[in-house]
């Protein structure tokens, strides 16, 4: 018997997958292998390889960094315990990866571009210090801890202080030659300043390869994504996706769009070496010096236990952070010492990166059961036997589609892992076959609807399996609670139980019957109390005049979303101009024309319009930013950046990540780096916050 475990990921709600082999915490079975069998070593190899393709020439990883590293220490380990077995699986090293696509020409990096060493754990912390305590014969080390950014990597080249290069990392000696795209990157300057903005002078090092991350804020994150959505193009996955993506697109033009970022937080070579700071801690003002963005907040730290201390307070901090992120980086501070450490084959021997694990739990599957949505997509879900994860207690899971079950044969009965990250759908990310029950049957997933017992169907082309009946007592359902949602008109307190109850009286099939709901009919059927009819019928009859934009969306036309939604109101103004609207050259009118051509469609809105529904054109009457796109940064005395943002986006303005043209406002707070140099040169209005705040108040 083997305890191994086949990882199931989602690392988002759209992303699934597959490993053999392994979590960090699997336990080993040292006498499962013995070094007549090498399978489970280059399997493990094989898979990795497979991961490596996928995250480094795809950009599209399938399992998260804690899955890859746990493999990658699973390898390891079983590398060691078994030589034997690990000669005879060929090929050992599982070096760096590699990231060259063959679409680029290819460039050496002088100094070679190495990956860095993971740590999970204190005691992965306190074995880095003692192995730099013994290297360098002294207990007094200091650290810089820096967050680690979640993007792409690249080396980035300047020359007697004039930019000429940009590589990807590519297998570490030399990397794809990205320098056209990278040019168009803002904070990439054509040139370093000889003078720095507070008057220094700067010494220009006559070569510098800057080592960075390339990545996508997270507001500009969630605006690509809602408005890829809002176009029908599948959203990205998660920010690094769309910045691994992004800088490798042969065209400029894609990349100047999607407002990329980019960090310096390293030096490849540098000649002469006497241009560099001697400590690392004063790296980040350097670049600043130069006119680029380093690193924007780090920590230091005196030996292990500080070390242990800061890392956990700093990583705490992190969930306030508006870049995207995957630990920490420590690293020592001194850079005559870093020389002297010097490098493995793979990773400097004076860094570490510190990974935040997302919290698991192991429980079973008690059953499988199928969710119908708006659209008729059934999605299998996993309900599991209550565990507490990360101090939430979870008994569902995402199983995504028909296939990932299949490939990863999961059964009722069996005990999984399951991982919570962040505010995604928790998801299973291992089957443990040892545990399980002999009577466990492979899941079959039903030919029918559970809702209306027709038969299901599977379009080509794609994996999900749909219920294609539009009078499919689940959609019906799923429209209505769309439509009533916030994202729809927003009729408060008109929630999935009385909705379910109202359907199945058959009280109401669409949205506009919600309209010719009586007093009697929350009374007698939803089973309200007269006060809270009477204040259910007082919000249905307050959303005929909800903006137009909410009904348009609350329709759930396909490949209508927010923005989408917005842009149609603005144009037609009413849903009398809607129904009349010509198949334009506009893409939201031909979609929206497509779906009224639908006759029962169609009659939606004709007795959304007879029953006295008369949304205004506008937008919010909060929208006093409307149209006007804001840049924030530093630290604001009261607001925390969440607070900002939210305050921008419900009063109809934009929060964006860097600085253009089209930026109206920048807001700036305490230490506010070089976007507000930026936004002076390109004589962008600057407020803080109190200033911020009389403009929300109209003022
Ligand atoms: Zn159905």
């Amino acid at each position: 018997m083997r305890a191994i475990y086949s990882i199931v990921r989602a690392g988002h709600r759209l992303v699934c997958v597959v490993a053999i082999l392994g979590l960090a915490t699997a336990a080993i079975h040292a006498a499962e292998f013995s070094a007549a069998t090498p399978s489970p070593i280059a399997e493990l190899r094989a898979e990795i390889a497979r991961h490596d393709e996928l995250y480094h020439r795809k950009a599209a990883p399938v399992i998260s960094d804690a899955e890859y590293d746990g493999l990658k220490r699973r390898l390891r380990s079983l590398e060691t315990q078994f030589p034997a077995a690990a000669a005879i699986a060929g090929s050992a090293l599982i070096g760096i990866g590699d990231d060259r696509t063959g679409l680029f020409a290819t460039r050496h990096h002088r100094t070679r571009m190495l990956s860095l060493e993971k740590g999970h754990t204190e005691a992965d912390l306190r074995a880095f210090h003692a192995r730099l305590v013994r290297a360098l014969g002294s207990g007094d080390i200091s650290y810089v801890i820096e967050p680690k950014f979640d993007g792409f990597a690249v080396s980035v080249t300047y020359e007697k202080g004039v930019f000429v290069r940009a590589v990807t990392r590519g297998d570490g000696t030399e990397g794809d030659d990205i320098t056209t795209n990278v040019r168009r990157i803002r904070g990439v300057p054509g040139t370093l300043r000889t003078v720095a903005s507070d008057g220094t002078v700067n010494a220009l090092p006559d070569v510098i390869e800057l080592r960075g991350e390339i990545y996508v804020s997270w507001p500009d994150f969630a605006r690509l994504n809602a408005t890829r959505e809002a176009a029908g193009e599948p959203p990205f996955a998660t920010p690094r996706n769309l910045a691994a993506g992004t800088i490798r697109q042969t065209d400029p033009a894609v990349v100047e769009a999607r407002e990329l970022e980019i960090v310096f937080h390293g030096v490849g070579a540098c000649v002469p070496g006497s241009a560099l700071p001697r400590q690392h801690r004063e790296f980040s003002v350097q670049v600043g010096r130069w006119g680029m963005r380093g690193v924007p907040e780090f920590r230091i730290a005196r030996g292990a236990d500080e070390l242990w201390a800061t890392v956990q307070a700093f990583g705490r901090a992190r969930e306030g952070w508006p870049y995207p992120t995957d630990g920490l980086v420590i690293k020592l501070d001194d850079l005559a010492a870093q020389q002297e450490l010097g490098a493995t084959e793979t990773a400097p021997r004076w860094a570490l990166a510190y990974k935040f694990a997302s919290p698991q739990a192991e429980t079973t599957v008690l059953g499988i059961t199928l969710q119908v949505g708006r659209t008729g997509v059934l999605t299998p879900v996993a309900e599991l036997a209550p565990v507490e994860i990360g101090g939430v207690t979870v008994a569902r899971a995402s199983l995504h589609n028909r296939d990932e079950i299949a490939r990863e044969d999961i059964r009722i009965g069996d005990t999984v892992r399951v991982e919570r990250a962040g505010e995604i759908i928790p998801s299973i990310v291992g089957v443990n076959r040892a545990r399980r029950p002999a009577s466990a049957e492979p899941f079959e997933f039903p030919a029918s609807c559970p809702s209306c017992g027709l038969p299901v169907e599977c379009r080509s082309g794609e994996v999900a399996v749909r219920c294609g009946n539009f009078d499919c007592p689940a959609q019906v359902r799923r429209r209505i609670e769309h439509f009533v949602s916030e994202d729809g008109v927003g009729i408060v307190g008109l929630g999935p139980a009385a909705i379910d109850a109202l359907v199945a009286a058959g009280r109401i099939n669409d949205a506009a019957d919600l309209y010719g709901l009586k007093r009697e009919d929350f009374l007698r059927i939803v089973g309200a109390g007269p006060p809270e009819a009477g204040r259910l019928q007082a919000a249905i009859e307050t959303s005929k005049t909800r903006e137009l934009r909410r009904f348009i969306q609350g329709l759930g036309i396909p490949r209508v979303g927010a923005v989408a939604a917005r842009e149609v109101a603005r144009r037609h103004r009413s849903l009398a101009v809607l129904l009349a609207a010509a198949e334009g050259s506009d893409p939201a009118d031909r979609v929206i024309a497509t779906y009224l051509a639908e006759p029962r469609h169609r009659r939606i809105v004709e007795r959304l319009i007879a029953a006295g529904v008369k949304p205004p054109p506008g937008d919010d009457g909060a929208g006093v930013l409307a149209g006007r796109v804001f840049v924030l940064t530093g630290t604001l005395p009261n607001l925390t950046r969440a607070q900002a943002m939210a305050r921008i986006e419900a009063a109809g303005g934009i929060v964006a990540g860097g600085i253009t043209r089209a930026t109206s406002h920048v807001v700036v707070g305490v230490d506010p780096g070089v976007k507000l140099e930026q936004a002076r040169a390109l004589g962008v209005e600057v407020l803080d916050e109190a200033g911020f705040v009389r403009l929300l108040a109209g003022e």
